[in-house]
């Protein structure tokens, strides 16, 4: 897939590009399924597949008290994206001139002229620019005046529920990882580098655990998880603590997890971790030995959980 990070006047010019638009913050289900007509409309008329996003996400300069904790940090959206099979992404960067332009002239003059788009797909609920002005009557009278087509693609549920960018982050607040993850079609993982603690896990407690440093910032419910765990290209079980670690009084917040038959030094590592279901909440212990005989059930859980032995 190729990257255009500048929002216009790039040195580029598509075949019949079939392109669609959105911030598209943790490719979910439904963003599939628009990427899916994108593609089958590109192939279709022998064209180029696009995806215009924005960096950073509109509402972060728009309305920043509703800045919203993203699903998929950038570098992940476009992985995705191309994971999808989508020729192009241009991700645009949301500055003050770029959000003062009326939603008419983004569309004629980077759309239309600069692109040349034959083909406009969005979503059900799409709305775009200053006040929301930008919506999708108005984006079929721009195609209907300067020759597009614009297509929109209907929401896809989950049992009965609209899935959404805003939904998905609310299941995943909420430490409802199983609910977040049949919206996005893939578990809710957080990915970073591992990271030192207090070196307590292996030389008090006998379960060493990995501490992330995560890129994102949208966390799951504090509390403890049955995982996988993502080292080298190889999948682990594993059970994974969100929270203060309020047994030791520690004041910082910390994600750490304990990876089922793996015994290495990873510090300094790159590692990812999925959520795959939430076992209980944080509890304070009366000491070390209470706190291990609950990590062994936490295991065993996690075990049936995750299906291995
Ligand atoms: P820290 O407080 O620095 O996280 P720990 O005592 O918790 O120290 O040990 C964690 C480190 O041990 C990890 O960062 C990793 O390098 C190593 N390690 C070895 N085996 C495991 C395992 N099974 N799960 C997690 N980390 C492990
Ligand atoms: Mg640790």
């Amino acid at each position: 897939m190729e990257i255009i990070r500048e929002e216009k006047n790039f040195q580029r010019e598509f075949k019949n590009p079939v392109l669609t638009i959105g911030n598209f913050d943790g490719v979910h289900l439904g963003h599939q399924r628009i990427f899916q007509r994108v593609k089958e409309k590109a192939s279709e008329i022998g064209g180029e597949s696009i995806v215009y996003t924005f960096e950073p996400h509109p509402v972060e300069l728009l309305a920043p008290e509703r800045k919203p904790l993203l699903i998929t940090p950038l570098r992940e959206k476009l992985r995705l994206i191309e994971e999808e099979g989508i020729d192009v992404a241009i991700c645009a960067n949301f500055s003050p001139r770029f959000a003062s332009q009326t939603p008419e002239d983004f569309v004629k003059d980077i759309l239309y002229d600069q692109i040349k788009i034959r083909q406009l797909f969005v979503g059900h609920d799409y709305t775009f620019g200053k006040d929301r002005r930008g919506n999708i009557a108005m984006l079929i009278n721009l195609g209907k005046k300067l020759g597009f087509n614009v297509e929109v693609v209907e929401a896809v549920r989950v049992a009965g529920a609209v899935v959404s960018s805003t939904r998905i982050r609310e299941l995943v607040q909420k430490g409802e990882v199983p609910e977040a993850a049949k919206m996005l079609g893939r578990n809710y993982p957080l990915s970073g580098k591992v990271i030192r603690g207090h070196g307590r896990g292996s030389k008090q407690l006998g379960f060493p655990t990995a501490n992330l440093k995560p890129e994102g910032d949208l966390f799951p419910k504090p509390g403890i998880y049955a995982t996988w765990t993502y080292d080298e290209g190889r999948k682990y079980a594993g059970v994974a603590n969100l929270g203060w670690n309020p047994t030791f009084h520690d004041q910082k917040f910390s994600i750490e997890v304990h990876i089922l038959n793996f015994d290495r030094d990873i510090y300094g590592q790159p590692l990812r971790v999925e959520f795959v279901e939430r076992l209980r909440d944080e509890i304070t212990f009366r000491g070390p030995e209470e706190l291990i005989a609950q990590i062994k059930k936490d295991i065993s859980q996690a075990k049936s959980i995750l299906k291995v032995s």
